[in-house]
Protein backbone atom coordinates (compact mmCIF):
# COMPACT_ATOMS: atom_id res chain seq x y z
CA UNK A 1 0.00 0.00 0.00
CA UNK A 2 1.22 3.64 -0.79
CA UNK A 3 2.92 4.50 2.66
CA UNK A 4 1.35 7.24 4.44
CA UNK A 5 2.73 10.41 5.19
CA UNK A 6 3.83 9.76 9.14
CA UNK A 7 5.16 13.51 9.94
CA UNK A 8 3.40 16.60 11.54
CA UNK A 9 1.90 18.73 9.38
CA UNK A 10 0.26 22.01 10.67
CA UNK A 11 -1.75 22.36 12.10
CA UNK A 12 -2.44 18.93 13.17
CA UNK A 13 -5.02 16.48 12.11
CA UNK A 14 -6.98 14.39 14.35
CA UNK A 15 -7.11 10.86 13.79
CA UNK A 16 -9.97 9.04 13.38
CA UNK A 17 -10.89 5.34 12.76
CA UNK A 18 -13.95 4.15 11.52
CA UNK A 19 -14.35 0.17 11.67
CA UNK A 20 -16.50 -1.50 9.00
CA UNK A 21 -16.51 -0.61 5.21
CA UNK A 22 -20.44 -0.61 4.57
CA UNK A 23 -22.85 2.05 3.67
CA UNK A 24 -22.69 3.97 7.59
CA UNK A 25 -19.29 3.42 7.59
CA UNK A 26 -18.60 5.41 3.94
CA UNK A 27 -21.40 7.97 4.78
CA UNK A 28 -19.47 8.71 7.70
CA UNK A 29 -16.17 8.78 6.28
CA UNK A 30 -17.78 11.24 3.41
CA UNK A 31 -19.42 13.25 6.29
CA UNK A 32 -15.95 13.65 8.09
CA UNK A 33 -13.68 14.72 5.22
CA UNK A 34 -16.41 17.13 3.87
CA UNK A 35 -16.40 18.95 6.51
CA UNK A 36 -14.23 22.51 7.34
CA UNK A 37 -14.43 23.03 11.28
CA UNK A 38 -11.61 20.94 12.04
CA UNK A 39 -8.69 19.00 10.37
CA UNK A 40 -8.96 15.38 10.75
CA UNK A 41 -7.19 11.99 8.63
CA UNK A 42 -9.91 9.11 8.09
CA UNK A 43 -8.86 5.72 8.57
CA UNK A 44 -11.69 2.95 7.30
CA UNK A 45 -11.27 -0.37 8.59
CA UNK A 46 -13.03 -3.84 7.52
CA UNK A 47 -12.05 -7.19 7.91
CA UNK A 48 -12.58 -8.70 4.48
CA UNK A 49 -10.25 -7.45 2.15
CA UNK A 50 -13.20 -5.91 -0.37
CA UNK A 51 -15.26 -3.19 0.84
CA UNK A 52 -18.23 -1.96 0.40
CA UNK A 53 -20.59 -4.00 3.53
CA UNK A 54 -23.50 -5.60 2.81
CA UNK A 55 -24.07 -3.94 -0.43
CA UNK A 56 -21.79 -6.65 -1.85
CA UNK A 57 -22.43 -9.48 0.33
CA UNK A 58 -26.41 -8.45 1.17
CA UNK A 59 -28.30 -6.72 -1.41
CA UNK A 60 -29.27 -9.68 -4.04
CA UNK A 61 -27.19 -10.35 -7.62
CA UNK A 62 -30.51 -9.74 -9.48
CA UNK A 63 -30.64 -5.92 -7.71
CA UNK A 64 -27.39 -4.52 -10.18
CA UNK A 65 -28.92 -0.88 -9.57
CA UNK A 66 -28.82 -0.57 -5.57
CA UNK A 67 -24.50 -1.46 -6.58
CA UNK A 68 -24.25 1.90 -8.15
CA UNK A 69 -23.76 3.15 -4.84
CA UNK A 70 -20.62 1.77 -4.49
CA UNK A 71 -19.45 4.55 -7.08
CA UNK A 72 -20.53 7.42 -4.25
CA UNK A 73 -18.07 5.27 -2.16
CA UNK A 74 -15.25 4.89 -4.59
CA UNK A 75 -15.02 9.32 -4.75
CA UNK A 76 -15.11 9.30 -1.18
CA UNK A 77 -11.95 7.23 -0.91
CA UNK A 78 -10.47 8.95 -3.80
CA UNK A 79 -9.88 11.68 -1.06
CA UNK A 80 -6.70 13.06 0.63
CA UNK A 81 -6.30 12.42 4.07
CA UNK A 82 -8.49 8.57 3.55
CA UNK A 83 -6.78 5.25 4.30
CA UNK A 84 -8.27 1.65 3.71
CA UNK A 85 -7.24 -0.92 6.04
CA UNK A 86 -9.57 -4.26 4.74
CA UNK A 87 -8.50 -7.83 5.60
CA UNK A 88 -8.22 -5.87 9.27
CA UNK A 89 -10.42 -7.33 11.81
CA UNK A 90 -11.67 -5.39 14.93
CA UNK A 91 -11.21 -7.83 18.09
CA UNK A 92 -9.00 -10.18 15.72
CA UNK A 93 -5.96 -7.85 14.61
CA UNK A 94 -7.15 -4.94 16.96
CA UNK A 95 -8.02 -4.37 20.25
CA UNK A 96 -10.41 -1.79 21.75
CA UNK A 97 -7.45 -0.42 24.11
CA UNK A 98 -5.22 -0.02 20.91
CA UNK A 99 -7.45 1.80 18.67
CA UNK A 100 -8.27 4.21 21.69
CA UNK A 101 -4.29 4.70 21.96
CA UNK A 102 -3.89 5.82 18.01
CA UNK A 103 -6.73 7.47 17.14
CA UNK A 104 -8.52 10.69 19.24
CA UNK A 105 -12.00 8.92 18.21
CA UNK A 106 -13.74 6.06 16.79
CA UNK A 107 -16.60 5.48 14.84
CA UNK A 108 -18.08 1.32 14.90
CA UNK A 109 -20.12 0.74 11.99
CA UNK A 110 -19.66 -3.03 11.77
CA UNK A 111 -23.31 -3.90 10.96
CA UNK A 112 -25.65 -6.88 12.23
CA UNK A 113 -23.72 -9.61 11.67
CA UNK A 114 -25.93 -12.60 12.94
CA UNK A 115 -29.71 -13.40 12.68
CA UNK A 116 -31.94 -13.87 15.10
CA UNK A 117 -33.64 -17.13 16.18
CA UNK A 118 -36.94 -18.37 16.27
CA UNK A 119 -36.60 -20.21 19.35
CA UNK A 120 -38.56 -23.54 18.22
CA UNK A 121 -38.28 -27.03 18.42
CA UNK A 122 -36.09 -28.64 15.32
CA UNK A 123 -34.28 -25.43 14.49
CA UNK A 124 -31.07 -26.99 14.76
CA UNK A 125 -31.59 -29.80 12.31
CA UNK A 126 -29.95 -30.22 8.93
CA UNK A 127 -31.93 -28.41 6.20
CA UNK A 128 -32.84 -25.50 8.77
CA UNK A 129 -30.98 -22.42 7.98
CA UNK A 130 -30.83 -18.53 8.40
CA UNK A 131 -31.23 -16.27 5.99
CA UNK A 132 -28.01 -14.92 6.75
CA UNK A 133 -26.44 -17.68 5.33
CA UNK A 134 -27.98 -18.42 1.92
CA UNK A 135 -27.65 -14.71 1.28
CA UNK A 136 -24.23 -14.71 1.98
CA UNK A 137 -23.61 -17.92 0.32
CA UNK A 138 -25.12 -16.72 -3.14
CA UNK A 139 -23.20 -13.61 -2.63
CA UNK A 140 -19.83 -15.19 -2.26
CA UNK A 141 -19.49 -13.77 0.75
CA UNK A 142 -16.09 -15.90 1.92
CA UNK A 143 -18.13 -16.71 5.73
CA UNK A 144 -20.46 -18.52 3.64
CA UNK A 145 -18.43 -20.44 0.95
CA UNK A 146 -18.94 -24.12 2.73
CA UNK A 147 -22.26 -23.98 3.49
CA UNK A 148 -24.78 -26.09 1.57
CA UNK A 149 -28.58 -26.14 1.06
CA UNK A 150 -31.15 -29.38 0.50
CA UNK A 151 -32.03 -28.01 -2.98
CA UNK A 152 -33.17 -31.22 -3.83
CA UNK A 153 -36.78 -30.73 -1.25
CA UNK A 154 -39.54 -29.61 -3.87
CA UNK A 155 -41.23 -27.66 -1.25
CA UNK A 156 -38.76 -24.73 0.87
CA UNK A 157 -40.50 -22.60 3.73
CA UNK A 158 -38.94 -18.74 4.41
CA UNK A 159 -40.09 -17.80 7.89
CA UNK A 160 -40.78 -13.78 7.77
CA UNK A 161 -42.21 -11.65 5.03
CA UNK A 162 -39.41 -8.34 4.69
CA UNK A 163 -37.36 -7.57 2.11
CA UNK A 164 -34.41 -10.24 2.57
CA UNK A 165 -37.54 -13.53 2.78
CA UNK A 166 -38.64 -12.01 -0.65
CA UNK A 167 -35.14 -11.53 -2.13
CA UNK A 168 -34.45 -15.59 -1.19
CA UNK A 169 -37.94 -16.41 -2.66
CA UNK A 170 -37.13 -14.73 -6.03
CA UNK A 171 -33.37 -16.11 -5.91
CA UNK A 172 -35.05 -19.45 -5.41
CA UNK A 173 -37.75 -19.08 -7.94
CA UNK A 174 -35.75 -17.20 -10.65
CA UNK A 175 -34.82 -18.47 -14.71
CA UNK A 176 -31.63 -19.52 -14.79
CA UNK A 177 -30.94 -17.43 -17.90
CA UNK A 178 -31.55 -14.50 -16.08
CA UNK A 179 -29.13 -15.52 -12.82
CA UNK A 180 -26.68 -16.17 -15.43
CA UNK A 181 -26.25 -12.35 -16.17
CA UNK A 182 -25.58 -11.52 -12.86
CA UNK A 183 -22.87 -11.43 -10.38
CA UNK A 184 -24.19 -14.79 -7.97
CA UNK A 185 -21.54 -17.02 -7.17
CA UNK A 186 -20.71 -19.91 -9.12
CA UNK A 187 -21.27 -22.67 -6.62
CA UNK A 188 -24.95 -21.02 -5.92
CA UNK A 189 -25.32 -20.94 -9.49
CA UNK A 190 -24.76 -24.35 -10.64
CA UNK A 191 -26.35 -25.54 -7.72
CA UNK A 192 -29.52 -23.47 -7.82
CA UNK A 193 -29.27 -24.61 -11.98
CA UNK A 194 -30.20 -28.24 -10.47
CA UNK A 195 -32.65 -27.48 -7.68
CA UNK A 196 -35.71 -29.08 -7.58
CA UNK A 197 -37.42 -26.48 -5.72
CA UNK A 198 -41.22 -26.20 -7.18
CA UNK A 199 -42.97 -24.29 -4.16
CA UNK A 200 -41.83 -22.15 -2.08
CA UNK A 201 -44.32 -20.99 1.25
CA UNK A 202 -43.35 -17.46 2.57
CA UNK A 203 -45.07 -17.29 6.21
CA UNK A 204 -45.72 -13.94 7.56
CA UNK A 205 -47.07 -13.73 11.29
CA UNK A 206 -49.56 -11.13 10.85
CA UNK A 207 -52.03 -10.02 8.16
CA UNK A 208 -50.82 -8.31 4.85
CA UNK A 209 -51.66 -5.12 5.48
CA UNK A 210 -48.82 -5.53 8.06
CA UNK A 211 -47.01 -6.87 5.82
CA UNK A 212 -43.17 -5.53 5.74
CA UNK A 213 -42.04 -6.18 2.43
CA UNK A 214 -42.03 -3.38 -0.15
CA UNK A 215 -44.05 -2.68 -2.99
CA UNK A 216 -40.46 -2.51 -5.64
CA UNK A 217 -40.74 -6.05 -3.77
CA UNK A 218 -43.47 -7.23 -4.01
CA UNK A 219 -44.07 -6.33 -8.00
CA UNK A 220 -41.11 -8.14 -8.83
CA UNK A 221 -42.65 -11.06 -7.96
CA UNK A 222 -45.07 -10.85 -10.35
CA UNK A 223 -42.78 -10.83 -13.23
CA UNK A 224 -40.82 -13.80 -12.36
CA UNK A 225 -41.30 -15.90 -15.83
CA UNK A 226 -41.28 -19.51 -14.66
CA UNK A 227 -42.96 -18.64 -11.49
CA UNK A 228 -46.47 -17.31 -10.21
CA UNK A 229 -47.81 -16.41 -7.10
CA UNK A 230 -50.10 -17.94 -4.93
CA UNK A 231 -52.59 -16.71 -2.06
CA UNK A 232 -55.18 -18.38 -0.22
CA UNK A 233 -58.61 -17.05 -1.45
CA UNK A 234 -59.63 -15.24 1.99
CA UNK A 235 -56.29 -13.63 2.11
CA UNK A 236 -57.57 -10.32 1.45
CA UNK A 237 -60.65 -10.10 3.37
CA UNK A 238 -59.44 -7.91 6.27
CA UNK A 239 -60.41 -7.58 10.13
CA UNK A 240 -62.06 -4.78 10.84
CA UNK A 241 -59.29 -2.60 12.21
CA UNK A 242 -56.76 -3.97 9.20
CA UNK A 243 -59.66 -1.86 6.86
CA UNK A 244 -59.73 0.76 9.24
CA UNK A 245 -56.09 1.39 8.93
CA UNK A 246 -55.96 0.87 5.30
CA UNK A 247 -58.54 3.45 4.68
CA UNK A 248 -57.45 5.84 7.32
CA UNK A 249 -53.88 5.84 8.01
CA UNK A 250 -51.65 3.69 5.76
CA UNK A 251 -48.92 4.87 3.95
CA UNK A 252 -48.66 5.06 0.38
CA UNK A 253 -46.28 1.63 0.76
CA UNK A 254 -48.85 -0.18 2.56
CA UNK A 255 -51.80 1.30 0.14
CA UNK A 256 -49.46 -0.35 -3.14
CA UNK A 257 -48.60 -3.58 -1.44
CA UNK A 258 -52.80 -4.62 -1.01
CA UNK A 259 -53.39 -3.47 -4.56
CA UNK A 260 -50.18 -5.90 -6.11
CA UNK A 261 -51.46 -8.08 -3.86
CA UNK A 262 -55.13 -8.07 -4.98
CA UNK A 263 -53.88 -8.51 -8.43
CA UNK A 264 -51.88 -11.61 -7.36
CA UNK A 265 -54.84 -13.09 -6.14
CA UNK A 266 -56.87 -11.96 -9.46
CA UNK A 267 -54.69 -13.58 -11.75
CA UNK A 268 -55.46 -16.99 -12.63
CA UNK A 269 -52.78 -20.36 -12.21
CA UNK A 270 -51.15 -20.29 -15.17
CA UNK A 271 -49.85 -23.50 -14.74
CA UNK A 272 -46.24 -22.21 -14.28
CA UNK A 273 -42.97 -24.48 -13.29
CA UNK A 274 -43.07 -22.93 -9.99
CA UNK A 275 -45.46 -21.42 -7.50
CA UNK A 276 -44.64 -19.20 -4.21
CA UNK A 277 -47.23 -19.09 -1.99
CA UNK A 278 -47.91 -16.19 0.63
CA UNK A 279 -49.32 -17.35 3.39
CA UNK A 280 -50.53 -14.81 5.80
CA UNK A 281 -51.03 -14.76 9.52
CA UNK A 282 -49.08 -17.92 10.93
CA UNK A 283 -46.07 -18.97 12.97
CA UNK A 284 -43.72 -21.80 13.40
CA UNK A 285 -44.18 -23.57 16.21
CA UNK A 286 -41.65 -26.86 15.57
CA UNK A 287 -39.82 -28.10 12.81
CA UNK A 288 -40.13 -31.71 12.19
CA UNK A 289 -37.43 -33.78 11.50
CA UNK A 290 -36.06 -37.61 10.94
CA UNK A 291 -32.35 -38.56 11.46
CA UNK A 292 -31.08 -34.99 12.23
CA UNK A 293 -32.98 -33.54 8.95
CA UNK A 294 -35.79 -31.22 8.41
CA UNK A 295 -39.08 -33.27 7.01
CA UNK A 296 -41.50 -30.43 7.69
CA UNK A 297 -42.54 -27.68 9.53
CA UNK A 298 -45.93 -27.33 11.97
CA UNK A 299 -47.30 -23.60 11.61
CA UNK A 300 -50.07 -22.52 13.57
CA UNK A 301 -53.05 -19.76 12.80
CA UNK A 302 -52.89 -16.81 13.75
CA UNK A 303 -55.27 -13.84 14.20
CA UNK A 304 -54.70 -10.34 14.95
CA UNK A 305 -55.16 -8.52 17.96
CA UNK A 306 -55.10 -4.53 18.60
CA UNK A 307 -52.50 -4.12 21.33
CA UNK A 308 -52.46 -1.16 23.68
CA UNK A 309 -50.41 0.91 21.51
CA UNK A 310 -53.09 0.80 19.19
CA UNK A 311 -50.32 -1.40 16.95
CA UNK A 312 -51.59 -4.87 15.59
CA UNK A 313 -49.93 -7.78 16.83
CA UNK A 314 -50.31 -11.73 16.27
CA UNK A 315 -52.67 -13.67 18.47
CA UNK A 316 -52.24 -17.84 18.56
CA UNK A 317 -55.23 -19.56 17.59
CA UNK A 318 -55.48 -23.59 19.07
CA UNK A 319 -55.54 -24.41 14.78
CA UNK A 320 -51.65 -26.29 13.61
CA UNK A 321 -51.18 -27.79 10.21
CA UNK A 322 -47.85 -29.02 8.94
CA UNK A 323 -46.08 -28.50 5.36
CA UNK A 324 -43.33 -30.98 4.16
CA UNK A 325 -40.29 -29.35 3.38
CA UNK A 326 -36.74 -30.35 3.49
CA UNK A 327 -35.27 -26.52 3.25
CA UNK A 328 -36.50 -23.82 5.63
CA UNK A 329 -34.98 -20.54 5.92
CA UNK A 330 -35.65 -18.01 9.14
CA UNK A 331 -35.75 -14.58 7.81
CA UNK A 332 -36.85 -12.78 11.31
CA UNK A 333 -34.56 -9.88 11.51
CA UNK A 334 -30.65 -9.91 11.17
CA UNK A 335 -28.57 -9.16 14.97
CA UNK A 336 -25.70 -7.55 15.93
CA UNK A 337 -22.97 -9.56 17.77
CA UNK A 338 -20.98 -8.09 20.65
CA UNK A 339 -17.26 -6.85 19.59
CA UNK A 340 -14.41 -7.49 22.10
CA UNK A 341 -14.53 -5.29 25.23
CA UNK A 342 -17.06 -2.64 23.71
CA UNK A 343 -20.42 -1.94 25.35
CA UNK A 344 -23.29 -3.93 23.77
CA UNK A 345 -26.96 -4.35 24.62
CA UNK A 346 -27.56 -7.93 24.13
CA UNK A 347 -31.62 -7.84 23.89
CA UNK A 348 -31.27 -5.14 21.00
CA UNK A 349 -28.65 -6.47 19.25
CA UNK A 350 -26.61 -3.11 19.38
CA UNK A 351 -24.25 -0.98 20.85
CA UNK A 352 -25.80 1.54 23.49
CA UNK A 353 -25.55 5.07 22.47
CA UNK A 354 -26.95 8.55 22.68
CA UNK A 355 -27.38 10.15 19.67
CA UNK A 356 -24.53 8.18 18.04
CA UNK A 357 -22.01 8.43 21.34
CA UNK A 358 -21.51 4.79 22.75
CA UNK A 359 -22.61 4.42 26.38
CA UNK A 360 -20.83 2.71 28.96
CA UNK A 361 -22.57 1.91 32.05
CA UNK A 362 -25.17 4.86 31.19
CA UNK A 363 -21.63 7.11 30.92
CA UNK A 364 -21.03 8.69 27.55
CA UNK A 365 -17.86 7.22 26.27
CA UNK A 366 -15.97 10.41 25.23
CA UNK A 367 -13.86 8.79 21.73
CA UNK A 368 -16.11 6.29 20.94
CA UNK A 369 -19.23 6.37 18.16
CA UNK A 370 -21.77 4.34 16.60
CA UNK A 371 -23.70 3.99 13.13
CA UNK A 372 -25.21 2.28 10.93
CA UNK A 373 -27.33 -1.47 11.72
CA UNK A 374 -25.18 -1.68 14.97
CA UNK A 375 -26.52 1.94 16.30
CA UNK A 376 -30.11 1.26 15.93
CA UNK A 377 -30.78 -1.97 15.08
CA UNK A 378 -30.90 -4.39 11.12
CA UNK A 379 -34.07 -1.51 9.46
CA UNK A 380 -33.84 0.69 6.50
CA UNK A 381 -32.46 0.45 2.87
CA UNK A 382 -28.70 1.67 2.24
CA UNK A 383 -29.85 5.57 2.12
CA UNK A 384 -31.35 5.05 5.83
CA UNK A 385 -27.77 5.08 6.85
CA UNK A 386 -26.66 8.39 5.48
CA UNK A 387 -28.66 10.25 8.16
CA UNK A 388 -28.02 8.02 10.61
CA UNK A 389 -23.82 8.37 9.93
CA UNK A 390 -24.44 12.19 10.31
CA UNK A 391 -26.14 12.16 13.38
CA UNK A 392 -23.31 10.28 14.61
CA UNK A 393 -20.30 12.39 12.37
CA UNK A 394 -21.93 15.76 14.46
CA UNK A 395 -22.06 14.12 18.01
CA UNK A 396 -18.65 12.84 17.57
CA UNK A 397 -17.40 16.46 15.98
CA UNK A 398 -19.07 18.35 18.29
CA UNK A 399 -16.74 16.26 21.17
CA UNK A 400 -13.74 16.61 19.55
CA UNK A 401 -14.05 20.66 19.53
CA UNK A 402 -15.55 20.76 22.99
CA UNK A 403 -12.54 18.25 23.97
CA UNK A 404 -9.65 19.64 26.28
CA UNK A 405 -7.09 17.17 24.92
CA UNK A 406 -4.62 17.89 21.75
CA UNK A 407 -4.76 15.74 18.42
CA UNK A 408 -2.40 12.71 18.75
CA UNK A 409 -0.81 13.90 16.00
CA UNK A 410 0.70 16.70 17.70
CA UNK A 411 2.60 13.79 20.24
CA UNK A 412 4.71 10.83 19.83
CA UNK A 413 1.65 8.12 19.27
CA UNK A 414 2.91 6.07 16.46
CA UNK A 415 0.68 5.64 12.90
CA UNK A 416 -1.47 2.31 13.33
CA UNK A 417 0.02 0.93 10.41
CA UNK A 418 3.66 0.62 12.27
CA UNK A 419 1.70 -1.60 14.82
CA UNK A 420 -0.46 -3.55 12.41
CA UNK A 421 3.25 -4.23 10.15
CA UNK A 422 4.85 -5.64 14.09
CA UNK A 423 2.14 -8.37 14.54
CA UNK A 424 2.60 -9.12 10.57
CA UNK A 425 -0.92 -8.27 9.46
CA UNK A 426 -1.83 -8.51 5.87
CA UNK A 427 -3.05 -4.75 5.02
CA UNK A 428 -5.09 -4.25 1.90
CA UNK A 429 -5.23 -1.12 0.88
CA UNK A 430 -7.72 0.92 -1.33
CA UNK A 431 -5.53 0.66 -4.12
CA UNK A 432 -5.40 -3.11 -3.57
CA UNK A 433 -8.89 -3.40 -3.70
CA UNK A 434 -8.92 -2.01 -6.32
CA UNK A 435 -6.44 -4.76 -8.65
CA UNK A 436 -8.61 -6.56 -6.71
CA UNK A 437 -12.04 -5.79 -8.30
CA UNK A 438 -10.56 -4.92 -11.63
CA UNK A 439 -9.42 -8.62 -12.26
CA UNK A 440 -13.32 -9.78 -11.03
CA UNK A 441 -14.68 -7.56 -13.57
CA UNK A 442 -12.39 -8.76 -16.22
CA UNK A 443 -13.64 -12.11 -15.51
CA UNK A 444 -17.03 -10.95 -15.69
CA UNK A 445 -16.84 -9.29 -18.60
CA UNK A 446 -15.56 -12.52 -20.19
CA UNK A 447 -18.91 -13.95 -19.06
CA UNK A 448 -21.31 -10.64 -20.18
CA UNK A 449 -21.34 -10.27 -16.42
CA UNK A 450 -20.57 -7.66 -14.01
CA UNK A 451 -18.30 -9.36 -12.27
CA UNK A 452 -16.94 -12.88 -10.85
CA UNK A 453 -16.60 -12.32 -7.07
CA UNK A 454 -13.24 -13.98 -5.53
CA UNK A 455 -14.73 -16.15 -2.84
CA UNK A 456 -12.58 -17.09 0.04
CA UNK A 457 -10.21 -14.45 1.98
CA UNK A 458 -6.90 -16.36 0.77
CA UNK A 459 -7.69 -16.57 -2.93
CA UNK A 460 -8.50 -12.81 -2.71
CA UNK A 461 -5.20 -11.71 -1.41
CA UNK A 462 -3.23 -14.17 -3.86
CA UNK A 463 -4.95 -11.90 -7.08
CA UNK A 464 -4.34 -8.73 -4.58
CA UNK A 465 0.05 -10.03 -4.52
CA UNK A 466 -0.65 -11.27 -7.84
CA UNK A 467 -1.22 -8.10 -9.98
CA UNK A 468 0.82 -5.39 -6.46
CA UNK A 469 4.17 -7.10 -8.71
CA UNK A 470 2.84 -6.85 -11.48
C1 LIG B 1 -30.01 -9.55 2.48
C2 LIG B 1 -30.10 -8.05 2.44
C3 LIG B 1 -30.50 -7.41 1.28
C4 LIG B 1 -30.59 -6.03 1.24
N1 LIG B 1 -31.01 -5.46 0.08
C5 LIG B 1 -31.11 -4.11 0.02
C6 LIG B 1 -31.53 -3.51 -1.19
O1 LIG B 1 -31.85 -4.19 -2.19
N2 LIG B 1 -31.58 -2.13 -1.22
C7 LIG B 1 -31.25 -1.37 -0.13
O2 LIG B 1 -31.28 -0.13 -0.22
N3 LIG B 1 -30.85 -1.94 1.04
C8 LIG B 1 -30.78 -3.28 1.14
N4 LIG B 1 -30.38 -3.86 2.31
C9 LIG B 1 -30.09 -3.00 3.48
C10 LIG B 1 -28.65 -2.45 3.47
O3 LIG B 1 -27.78 -3.44 3.00
C11 LIG B 1 -28.26 -1.99 4.90
O4 LIG B 1 -29.11 -0.90 5.25
C12 LIG B 1 -26.82 -1.53 5.03
O5 LIG B 1 -25.90 -2.39 4.41
C13 LIG B 1 -26.41 -1.40 6.53
O6 LIG B 1 -25.17 -0.75 6.57
P1 LIG B 1 -24.08 -0.91 7.72
O7 LIG B 1 -22.91 -0.13 7.25
O8 LIG B 1 -24.67 -0.59 9.03
O9 LIG B 1 -23.72 -2.47 7.79
P2 LIG B 1 -23.02 -3.44 6.74
O10 LIG B 1 -23.44 -3.16 5.35
O11 LIG B 1 -23.29 -4.82 7.26
O12 LIG B 1 -21.45 -3.13 6.87
C14 LIG B 1 -20.72 -3.52 8.01
C15 LIG B 1 -19.26 -3.73 7.62
O13 LIG B 1 -18.49 -3.96 8.81
C16 LIG B 1 -17.54 -4.97 8.59
N5 LIG B 1 -17.20 -5.57 9.89
C17 LIG B 1 -17.99 -6.33 10.68
N6 LIG B 1 -17.32 -6.68 11.80
C18 LIG B 1 -16.09 -6.12 11.72
C19 LIG B 1 -14.94 -6.12 12.59
N7 LIG B 1 -14.95 -6.77 13.76
N8 LIG B 1 -13.83 -5.47 12.19
C20 LIG B 1 -13.81 -4.80 10.99
N9 LIG B 1 -14.88 -4.78 10.14
C21 LIG B 1 -16.01 -5.42 10.51
C22 LIG B 1 -18.26 -5.94 7.66
O14 LIG B 1 -17.34 -6.76 6.95
C23 LIG B 1 -19.02 -4.97 6.74
O15 LIG B 1 -18.25 -4.62 5.62
C24 LIG B 1 -30.29 -5.24 2.38
C25 LIG B 1 -29.88 -5.89 3.55
C26 LIG B 1 -29.79 -7.27 3.58
C27 LIG B 1 -29.37 -7.96 4.85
Amino acid sequence: MTQPDLSCSNPPHWRLAVIGAGPAGFYAVGELLKQQEIPVKVDLFDRLPTPYGLVRGGVAPDHQKIKNVCKIFDRIASQDHFRFFGNIEFGRDLTRKEMLEHYDAVLYTVGSRSDRRLGIPGEGLEGSHSATEFVGWYNSHPDYREKRFNLNSEQAVIIGMGNVAIDVARILSHRMEELRQTDISDQAFLALDSSRVRDIWVIGRRGPVQAAFTPVEARELMHLPDTEVELEADALNLDASSKKFLQEEAGKDTRKNIELLQGMLETPPRGMKKRLHLLFLASPVEILGKDGRVTGIKLRRNRLLEKPDGSMGAEATDQTFELQTGLIFRSVGYRGEPLPDVPFDDTSGTIPNEAGQILENGKRCPKEFAAGWIKRGPSGVVGTNKPDAIESVNRMLATLNASESEPLEKGEVPDILKLLQNKGAEVVSFSDWKLLEDYETKAGEAEGRPRKKVGTVEEMLEVIRDRRQD
